[in-house]
């Protein structure tokens, strides 16, 4: 992007409603841009879209490296695609600045859909902070549903706050386990399990199946302690397996009996998040325009140093920083 020109918004706006996956990847490399004029214009074309944004099913899928993520969303999306809808997966992935995005980087097990005329697949948008990244999934989200998909599939490692992240910006939330694994190595932590809707324990194929269907019921059971949704929805654990597509078709039904039973909660439950969005938006844009304020860049290091020796307070000093920052 930064080599090449940047086109007239109607030029974005026109292909994504269009439908143009080239476009509509142009638009979404300027919503991740950190140029200033690029998120401008980013802004502006995800607000003129908003109206044509939202008539998806927002999906989250997270589970440690090696669960079969993108192999079940490999055989999902097909499957999903089977049946009429156009399919778009993207990623939050915070450590993507590091790996240069580890996650959906490899789409050689995508590769029907990868090559799927109804399908748009976008890894991680580089970045160091998870809010960031986060946000930028998100408003490549609304760009994605502005141009006719709707299912949207958001995949996160299951190794950080990213699950948190992603379980904002969705409406069901899918944990991928691996049949026959300890929790140890399923990096399960007590909230990813409460945040999921359904858990899909993968790979019940071949000598693992009796395994899978002994851990679905052990798992149910656990589930069935947590305390209840108020929507009346009760998560719960089914085995699956990518390679062999089976149950498949239980969990596509499963997605589409949620979005139809609780359209209305949906609803609700992203009006919500919107709210929470433009808070999140706003602790970002103050902390990014506090350290870049030049007043407060003049005198951060020495306040630091004040305070690595003693003289200064950290309070005292977050208050001058601010104090400086508000004139
Ligand atoms: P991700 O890191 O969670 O995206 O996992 P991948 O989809 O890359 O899969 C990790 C490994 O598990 C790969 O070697 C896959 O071939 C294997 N795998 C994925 N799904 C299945 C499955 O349903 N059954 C079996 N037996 N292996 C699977």
């Amino acid at each position: 992007m930064s080599r090449r020109q940047i086109q007239p918004i109607s030029y974005y706006n026109n292909g994504i409603l269009q439908g143009n996956r080239v476009i509509l990847s142009q638009a979404i490399t300027l919503v991740e841009s950190q140029k200033q004029a690029h998120q401008e214009l980013a802004a502006e074309l995800v607000n003129g879209l908003l109206p044509h944004a939202g008539k998806s099913m927002r999906i989250g899928i997270t589970g440690v490296p090696g669960a079969g993520k993108s192999s079940l969303i490999e055989t999902l999306g097909m499957h999903a695609i089977s049946a009429g809808k156009k399919v778009a997966v993207l990623a939050i992935d915070p450590s993507s600045a590091q790996t240069k995005g580890s996650i959906l980087g490899d789409k050689t097990r995508m590769e029907s859909l990868a090559n799927h005329s109804n399908a748009f697949i976008r890894p991680s948008a580089a970045g160091s902070q998870l809010g960031g990244v986060a946000q930028k999934t998100r408003e490549s989200m609304l760009l994605c549903e502005a141009a006719g998909y709707n299912l949207i599939l958001i995949e996160t490692v299951g190794v950080g706050q990213s699950e948190v992240a992603v379980s904002q910006m969705v409406d069901f939330f899918l944990l991928v386990l691996i049949t026959g694994a300890g929790d140890e190595l399923q990096g399960i932590k007590r909230g990813v399990m409460e945040m999921a809707d359904l858990i899909a324990i993968n790979k019940a194929d071949g000598q693992n199946l009796p395994l899978a269907k002994q851990q679905a019921i052990e798992l149910n059971r656990a589930l069935s302690l947590f305390p209840k949704r108020t929507s009346g929805y009760k998560p719960h654990a089914i085995p699956v397996s990518a390679y062999e597509a089976l149950a498949i078709d239980v969990l596509w039904a499963e997605f589409e009996a949620f979005f139809s039973k609780y359209s209305e909660q949906i609803l609700t439950h992203r009006k919500a998040q919107n709210v929470s969005w433009m808070h999140q938006s706003i602790e970002q844009m103050l902390i990014q325009n506090f350290y870049n304020h030049n007043a407060v860049k003049q005198q951060l290091a020495a306040y630091e140093k004040e305070i690595e020796e003693g003289n200064l307070s950290s309070y005292q000093a977050a208050l001058k920083l601010i104090q400086l920052f508000g004139q």
